[in-house]
């Protein structure tokens, strides 16, 4: 069979475009020409053995009507999306729209929101500070000198000698009892970091810590002020213990723990069987502290308290792996 022209294939395949009314015969058009057995890739094919006089011209043309057709079809194509896109009867204007979807505040920041609020109904003002410190701030003001083993404690990452990312949001206090005489009551709310990694730490999270220090302060104010704040946070058969404990810038020390929001104290996963849970640090400030930044202690006395943001928050919304606050799975975070 001889191989057909050139404007023999030009005027069968603009005819068929022409009368092509769907996307998909498009396709088969472009398929049947310039496919890899296509008409026209056939012809382009033959090339090489017309006569030498015939070459040139034919190679020309073969391509100019690939070019020709490749544009027209798709022309055509975007031309028939355009229609079905635009066709009335295709639109329901009777569907409730599609929603954006809308952040929510994360459960972190939420909890965090409900805790400075709970303060500042007791009086307490917000104090912040920087998240890169100088060992100074971060241990030394606060009674822990280099090489103390109280260091210990913290996994610090440090930045150089004398700075470090922040171990705890104590520093603050040292800042702002620097900048203002008693009485004073403020809490810190911030992110802190410690060298920590696995099922129940992460390198990074956020502590709040409080302070208050004015003439005639004594541990059965600090007793009062968090019980209210506990029972606020949970509810008022939350009861609460204080256990001796050490801390470095406090004397006398004490955690606190509350009866098991879980199991009401009756032993559970969550206690391990003890009833209680540890959700705070907090004591009477040394005077050593209160000696750095100048107050007289022989006229005031002040208490400080620190907890775990994240713990609370897994104690008050029932979650059972701190690392799904980081993990930014929306499923769980819609959730608060
Ligand atoms: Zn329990």
């Amino acid at each position: 069979m001889a191989p057909e022209s050139i404007d023999g294939i030009e005027e069968q395949a603009l005819k068929a475009i022409e009368g092509a009314d769907t996307e998909e015969k498009l396709q088969d058009i472009k398929t049947e020409y310039l496919g890899r057995k296509g008409k026209i890739t056939l012809f382009l094919r033959n090339i090489p053995s017309l006569p030498p006089e015939e070459k040139p011209v034919a190679g020309k043309k073969a391509n100019l009507l690939k070019n020709r057709l490749e544009q027209e079809i798709s022309d055509k194509i975007q031309a028939i999306e355009e229609a079905v896109s635009a066709r009335p009867a295709d639109i329901d204007v009777t569907l409730p729209g599609r929603k954006p979807k809308t952040g929510t505040l994360h459960p972190i920041t939420k909890i965090q929101k409900e805790i400075c609020s709970i303060f500042f109904k007791l009086g307490f003002q917000i104090a912040e500070g920087p998240e890169i410190e100088a060992d100074w701030y971060n241990f030394e003001a606060l009674n822990i000198p280099k090489h103390h083993p109280a260091r210990d404690m913290q996994d610090t990452f440090y930045i150089s000698d004398s700075v470090v990312l922040r171990t705890h949001t104590s520093p603050i206090q040292i800042r702002y009892m620097e900048k203002h005489e008693p009485p004073i009551s403020i809490i810190a709310p911030g992110k802190v970091y410690r060298c920590d990694s696995d099922i129940t730490h992460t390198p990074m999270f956020h502590q709040i810590e409080g302070l208050l220090v004015d003439k005639n302060i004594s541990f059965g104010d600090l007793k009062g002020i968090l019980e209210s704040f506990i029972h606020n946070l949970f509810d008022k058969q939350t009861s609460l213990r204080f256990r001796p404990s050490f801390f470095p810038f406090t004397e006398p020390s004490a955690e606190v723990d509350i009866k098991c929001v879980m199991c009401r104290g009756a032993g559970c996963r969550v206690c391990s069987n003890t009833g209680w849970l540890e959700v705070l640090g907090s004591g009477m400030v040394h005077p050593a502290v209160f000696e750095n930044v100048g107050y007289d202690t022989s006229v005031y006395s002040g208490f400080a308290f620190g907890m775990g943001v994240e713990r609370l928050a897994m104690l008050k919304y029932g979650i059972d792996d701190l690392r799904k606050f980081y993990e930014n799975d929306y499923r769980f975070l819609e959730q608060f």
